[in-house]
């Protein structure tokens, strides 16, 4: 079977695959090609695919004669043309935003396999992107934060004066917002932490950080681990809760995700004018809108003197542990689906497989997606 490595386009950085791994596919019996330059922006040149008998090809001939295509993002609608119907196609491509795209796909007779949508559980977690690339934005998210802060982050008593340590406020605390409190308690700061997950105050607290405590928050124990959307009763506590705390912060790392859904707008104009001038903002959360007033996605602005910075692919800025992570992620799915002689074994009854498989055989197989585009 041919593996095919594509070349990013957009300026993603990451690769799929870094040379190491593709070497344990060609040892399994597969055929590994790589795009010329696909690992550049990793730090993994041709030249270290090639010493792993991965042969560089141009990517046309990748996109018409490759079985499976690895690439993170979205493949270009010209080189879709190329591909084969039955091509199996393995990313991290939003589908429950990309839904029309996907449509598309269905309709090309591809098979789409979005690692964004595997099952959140135990036997997941070797292949669970998200977490693997959020991990990393949430570290990512407090270093640059701390650059563009004009203060330190710890304490300091130092014969020219005293350093109070900054308050970082952290909004939401799953894998990227536990990393941010990690990261900033690392570097000296007081962490505070507001999350409408009741059983996420214990790791909060074990990491060194203050838990801010709403009562009320809607039960999300069906929700497969994911936050829910919260009552305007409980929006208006925890708004009232935290007004506090933003007045407080110099700096705010903003995590709050729904998923599928607009994020949760947590902090308002009248709150972020609150703030002293020189804190700092680092929305995770802006390509689905923020969670802090007045953010722009891919921007970086300058709002009632608090600097805003909206990012929601900072793990892609960490390109070579970034696509370390996440390739060992799309390996370990690969070796799910392909059996010991290098054939495709799609087993269906695999909730692994069903739960992030997208389109199969010109059909959307996504019950959540196929049900959003059937409302539109
Ligand atoms: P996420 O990116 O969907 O959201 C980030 C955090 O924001 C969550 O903790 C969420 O509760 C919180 N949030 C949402 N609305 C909020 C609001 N209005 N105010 C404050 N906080 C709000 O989360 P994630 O990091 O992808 O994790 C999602 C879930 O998956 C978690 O329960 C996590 O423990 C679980 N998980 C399971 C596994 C596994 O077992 N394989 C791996 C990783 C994560």
């Amino acid at each position: 079977m041919i593996i095919g490595i594509l070349r990013e386009q957009n300026g993603e950085k990451r690769v799929s695959i870094l040379p190491e791994q593709a070497e344990a596919l060609v040892k399994n019996g597969n055929t590994l090609w790589v795009e010329a330059g696909a690992g550049d922006a990793a730090f993994a040149a041709d030249a270290l695919y090639l010493q792993k008998q991965v042969s560089v090809e141009p990517r046309d001939k990748i996109l018409q004669q490759a079985n499976v295509l690895l690439v993170y993002g979205a493949i270009p609608e010209s080189s879709l043309q190329l591909i084969k119907e039955g091509t199996v196609l393995i990313g991290t491509y939003q589908p429950l935003f990309q839904y029309q795209l996907m449509k598309k796909w269905a309709d090309q007779k591809l098979t789409t396999f979005s690692l964004d949508m595997i099952p959140r559980t135990t036997r997941a977690q070797s292949m669970d992107v998200l977490s693997s690339q959020a991990n990393i934005a949430g570290y990512k998210a407090v270093l640059l934060a701390a650059n563009l802060f004009p203060r330190y982050f710890p304490m300091f008593m130092t014969a020219a004066g005293s350093i109070a340590p900054a308050k970082v406020l952290i909004l939401g605390a799953g894998v990227a917002g536990l990393q941010a409190i990690a990261t900033a308690k690392r570097l000296g700061a007081v962490v505070e932490v507001s999350d409408t997950r009741p059983a996420v105050k214990e790791e909060v607290m074990s990491l060194g950080a203050k838990f801010i405590e709403v009562e009320g928050a809607a039960d999300a124990s069906k929700a497969g681990g994911y936050a829910v959307e919260q009552s305007d009763e409980f929006k208006q506590k925890q708004q009232a809760r935290l007004t506090e705390s933003v007045a407080k912060a110099d700096i705010i790392i903003a995590t709050a995700q729904l998923q599928g859904n607009k994020a949760p707008l947590l902090i308002t104009e009248v709150m972020l004018q609150q703030m002293k001038p020189g804190s700092v903002v680092i929305d995770l959360a802006a390509s689905t809108g923020g969670n802090v007033f007045g953010v722009k996605n891919n921007e970086t602005i300058l709002l009632h003197g608090v600097t805003l910075v909206g990012n929601s692919q900072l793990a892609a800025d960490m390109p070579w542990d970034a696509s370390k992570l996440y390739g060992k992620n799309v390996l370990n799915f690969l070796q799910l689906i392909i059996d010991k002689t290098g054939n495709l074994q799609l087993n269906f009854e695999d909730d692994l497989v069903k739960g992030c498989c997208i389109t199969h055989d010109g059909a959307i197989t996504h019950t959540r997606i196929a049900e959003l585009i059937e409302q539109q």
